[in-house]
């Protein structure tokens, strides 16, 4: 568990709160005795004005103590047992005081005993309850000795049935003290648990902002469920079209990312569908692709992902740890489906801010990079060459006559051709080249660090490539080949020296290559 600020280490009631909740407690007890002293007539030991006067003077004097004590700054803990201490003594006073051992009221001291249970600690508790034990036997010596007023109450002795009464009443004491606090511990303990699960799941709303991918939030994901709750090997998968799914990130488990059918993947599927947690413990004859990159005899947790309209858009599985045994708990499921509903809103609008910056360098006609992308790669290439990093070559790609090819066989026709061509430019391609529509019925291919016969060959297999393409009429291109850093370090420069010896190509004859001209020296010229 990783959480930054450990939950259980905070307080869930703050201590000046407590102070004053104890100072209630005194309130009531303080009323119930004087209440005491005028309904029961054999609850008179003490002057009614002197309990009044005691009871209100100690009530003064313990809410200055506890305002010093909140206004000071110094709020330590050790307060709640000098504050039960002395409500213990005070309380003893008044009931042994007013009634002897054997009066109703005395019933004050395990309510006082239950309240600091509840407020302060387990130690604490024990502590009062020890402390009334010996107020309790001190109450019996000074009753014994006849110092006491023993109105209603029979006088105790040690020995005999009261002697054992004694004993019943500490024990109840030290019984009242550990059941309050164990059962206290039983609600509390869930209330911390919640908050930890909350504030992990703040946290998790807080990553969540930072990541800008579907990969980044999927990470985000599975790294929250095994930091929290050691799920792991993990993976999430999104769907893939209609027919298949994909993974997106993967924790633990090696994964390729590449589409699987939804056919392969039955128990997933299934999950997806339904939109239901899938719990899967003992996989037999059903045969999951995605299932079987976990340990056979993992229990599995299949978690859908809801896109648009609630329709599940993927679904993240999940490990549950061996140790934590056969099942996995309900409150963590409940929470992992937190989790998952939030990642769920972030992967879909990082789908689509995905889908909105592809659209943004797209053209949307051929489907390659449009000008404005074209543009930035170039600057970035040409700088990097700039910068002595390699070399760039550039090839301008104007279809011949296509103007001809719009005026008899119409525009959609000459679309259709567009569209063609380009797919022709992309056959050729390695990876880190570029092929996008300049405009119109010309294109452009960007290839780093390519040497200028490779490059020849490609304009080359690209001319021959288009030239046999189907359509109504043969389509051919020119082809103009620039080289950065010998045809100019700038992006204007290359494009310029392109462009010149696609002219050429067009004034030879057309459906050919040329490349720029070599630079002239200055040496040569002069
Ligand atoms: P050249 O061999 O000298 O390049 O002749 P050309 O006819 O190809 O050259 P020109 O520049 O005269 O004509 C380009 C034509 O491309 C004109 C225009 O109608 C057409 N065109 C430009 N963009 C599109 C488009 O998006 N769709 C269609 N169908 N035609 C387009
Ligand atoms: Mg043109
Ligand atoms: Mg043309």
């Amino acid at each position: 568990m990783k959480l930054a600020a450990s939950p259980t280490s905070v307080d869930l009631v703050p201590l000046g709160e407590r102070l004053r909740l104890i100072s209630y407690f005194r309130a009531a007890a303080i009323a119930v005795l004087l209440a005491a002293w005028i309904l029961l007539p054999t609850s008179r030991g003490i002057e009614f004005g002197a309990l009044a006067g005691v009871s209100l003077g100690y009530f003064a004097l313990m809410a200055a103590i506890e305002w010093y004590w909140s206004h000071s700054g110094r709020r330590a803990r050790f307060i709640f047992g000098i504050f039960a201490m002395s409500d213990a003594l005070f309380i003893g006073w008044a009931t042994y005081g007013q009634a002897g051992l054997d009066t109703p009221v005395r019933s004050l001291i395990l309510l006082q005993i239950i309240t600091i249970c509840l407020l302060a600690s387990f130690r604490t508790g024990i502590k009062l309850a020890l402390f009334s034990a010996w107020l309790l036997l001190g109450a019996v010596y000074v009753q014994e000795a006849g110092i006491l007023n023993t109105l209603g109450g029979e006088v105790a002795a040690f020995g005999g049935d009261d002697y054992r009464g004694l004993a019943v009443d500490i024990t109840v004491y030290f019984l009242v003290a550990i059941a309050t606090t164990a059962f206290a511990a039983v609600n509390e303990r869930e209330l911390r648990r919640r908050r930890y699960d909350l504030e992990a799941l703040a946290q998790f709303a807080l990553k969540l902002d930072q990541a800008e991918t579907p990969g980044q939030v999927a990470t985000s994901l599975l790294d929250a469920v095994a930091d929290i709750y050691d799920c792991e090997p993990s993976l999430v998968v999104r769907k893939d079209g209609d027919h298949g799914i994909r993974v997106v990130a993967a924790r633990g488990i090696p994964s390729t990312g590449a589409p699987v059918p939804l056919s392969a993947v039955p128990v997933v599927s299934r999950a997806m569908e339904s939109d239901q947690t899938r719990l899967v413990a003992r996989r037999g004859e059903e045969t999951d692709a995605l299932l079987a990159r976990f340990a056979p005899t993992a229990n599995v947790a299949v978690m859908p992902l809801h896109g648009h309209h609630g329709a599940a858009a993927g679904a993240l599985l999940l490990e549950q740890p061996a140790r934590r045994g056969s099942r996995i708990e309900k409150r963590i499921i409940g929470m992992l489906e937190q989790f998952t509903s939030h990642a769920s809103l972030a992967l879909e609008n990082a789908n689509l801010l995905a889908e909105v910056r592809a659209l943004a360098i797209t053209d949307p006609l051929t489907g390659l990079a449009n000008r404005r992308h074209l543009d930035n790669v170039l600057e970035r290439s040409t700088s990097q060459v700039r910068r002595g990093n390699g070399t760039l070559a550039l090839m301008m790609i104007d279809i011949d006559h296509f103007k001809n090819l719009n005026d008899t066989h119409g525009h959609q026709m000459g679309d259709e051709m567009l569209r063609r061509v380009a797919r022709a430019l992309e056959v050729d391609l390695r990876a880190g080249d570029l092929a996008a529509r300049y405009g119109g019925e010309e294109f452009s291919i960007v290839m780093p660090g390519s040497r200028a016969e490779e490059v020849l060959d490609a304009g080359e297999r690209l001319r021959r490539s288009i030239a046999a393409l189907d359509g109504p009429v043969p389509v051919t291109v020119s082809i103009g080949v620039a080289w950065a850093p010998e045809h100019g370090l700038s992006r204007d420069d290359l494009v310029r020296n392109a462009d010149a010896a696609l002219y050429r190509a067009k004034e030879g004859g057309r459906n050919r290559v040329e490349m720029a001209a070599p630079p002239m020296k200055l040496a040569d010229a002069s």
